[in-house]
């Protein structure tokens, strides 16, 4: 392969390795990312705002995509034939009185990453990572899941003539409908006893012994698709640039992608600054969240309790030296939420018609106390990343409006009304209310 544009590099100490060498951390033991030849990319294409302008309205794939159509910043050594997409991205970019009213911020936008055809963000990634595991020629996909990973590999593996997903999960510890995409998809399903931390170890040993490609977050590529989640709000936003970007971190791919994204946007001109970062844990696993108050001189890691937002259920998060240097870079903040916050802001959401997940509401109640601090301000303009949709906690959503669970009471209950079949008793129903 004779590669233009990219190679990967260590974080820590710089060493350089081929894009198509299969590894996943250097020598040193660091992570790697993909880096970019920028001033060869601008060099080639200097026309890169049109180009993606260009795209937009167009249905044939791959320029479609949410991702594909910036194909020249995600892998611009990819070839169009390798890619699979089905198209993902294009995820709505919500606005309106009702949600800047319920989140007292005038500027208030909702970046729905649950909008993509498996219901998280994670498919911008996956479409990045298994595109070039075709490209690699690599016909086992795995990894380890918090049940949105799994449910976006499974379902773009199964694109693939000949491509098998094999997927991780800790067992019993994330939703039926997460489970349901996994297996329906028809990957390798693994319900390991063990916690997240714990798929992860073994799924990086199994990797090491066969030829099956790795495809949690420190695979490279897949943080590539996932910086397009940035990239597209810009573009919705008219290229302006926000103040702040929230987001909810669990192994802390996300945000990394975010800053690295945003990072090379400002270095190609297609904007001229930079916004402030905030990344939102839960109280229950929140070692990134420990690490930013040492300024991320240590490393803590925890042993994740029970969450409802059971998708950044990590203790060891093994992005958290990427997120870390995102954070600095920003001016970012970090900051975390109880569980009765999460579930309160997720109802909020809700409520003002926009379905979220726990992990979602994780977010969102971190920018109430954001807000409520005056670390962010009244007029500032504010997106929040949704990661994914409320579809994929339906149970959760039940329970919380029936009054079930313990630690979290909703403020504006909801439970269904039970009545006989009767016109009487139905009319009555009604009239109650009013
Ligand atoms: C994966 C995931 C996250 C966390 O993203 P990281 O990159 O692990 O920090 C948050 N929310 C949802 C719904 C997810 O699936
Ligand atoms: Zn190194």
């Amino acid at each position: 392969m004779t590669t233009t544009f990219s190679h990967l590099a260590c974080i820590a100490c710089g060493r350089r390795y081929e894009t198509d060498d299969i590894r996943y951390r250097c020598d040193c033991g660091d992570l790697l990312e993909v880096r970019h030849d920028l001033e060869a990319l601008a060099h080639a294409y200097p026309d890169l705002k049109a180009r993606f302008e260009s795209r937009l309205g167009k249905f044939e794939k791959p320029y479609c995509s949410g991702v594909w159509r910036y194909h020249e910043l995600i892998l611009p050594d990819l070839p169009v034939a390798a890619i699979v997409s089905k198209p993902e991205g294009n995820t709505n970019l919500y606005h309106s009185e009702r949600l800047s009213r319920a989140f007292n911020t005038r500027n208030l936008y909702l970046k729905h990453e649950g909008e993509n055809p498996t219901l998280s963000f994670k498919d911008r990634g996956m479409t990045a990572g298994v595109s070039w595991a075709r490209h690699l020629g690599m016909t086992r996909v795995a990894c380890a899941s918090t049940g949105d990973t799994s449910a976006a590999m499974a379902a773009y593996a199964a694109e693939v003539d000949g491509m098998r997903g094999i997927v991780f999960l800790p067992h019993e510890k994330i939703s039926p409908e997460q489970l349901a995409q996994a297996i329906s998809y028809g990957a390798l399903t693994l319900a390991i006893e063990t916690d997240f931390d714990g798929c992860m170890r073994l799924v990086a040993e199994v990797c090491a012994r066969r030829p099956i490609y790795l495809l949690n977050s420190m695979n490279s590529f897949r943080i590539e698709g996932q910086k397009a989640i940035g990239l597209e709000t810009l573009q919705q936003l008219g290229w302006r640039v926000p103040d702040w970007f929230v987001i909810p971190v669990g192994n802390a791919g996300n945000i990394s992608a975010l800053g690295k994204g945003l990072l090379e946007a400002r270095a190609l001109g297609l904007i001229d600054r930079l916004p402030r970062l905030a990344g939102i844990q839960a109280r229950a696993a929140d070692p990134f969240y420990r690490g930013f108050l040492t300024g991320f001189k240590q490393r803590p890691v925890v042993e994740a309790a029970p969450t409802y937002a059971s998708a950044i259920r990590i203790g060891d998060p093994v992005s958290r030296d990427k997120a870390a240097r995102a954070v600095l870079a920003f001016d970012g903040v970090v900051e975390e939420v109880e569980e009765a916050e999460l579930m309160e802001a997720k109802g909020m959401a809700d409520r003002a018609g926009v379905s979220v997940c726990p992990n979602s509401g994780v977010a969102l109640a971190g920018l109430r106390k954001l807000r409520a601090q005056g670390t962010i301000g009244d007029a500032e303009t504010v997106v929040v990343i949704l990661t994914a949709h409320g579809a994929k906690f339906s149970r959760l959503g039940v329970d919380y409006h029936l009054g079930a669970l313990a630690d979290a009471q909703p403020s504006a209950p909801n439970p269904p009304v039970r009545v006989r079949p009767l016109l009487d008793q139905v009319l009555a129903a009604l009239d109650k209310e009013g």
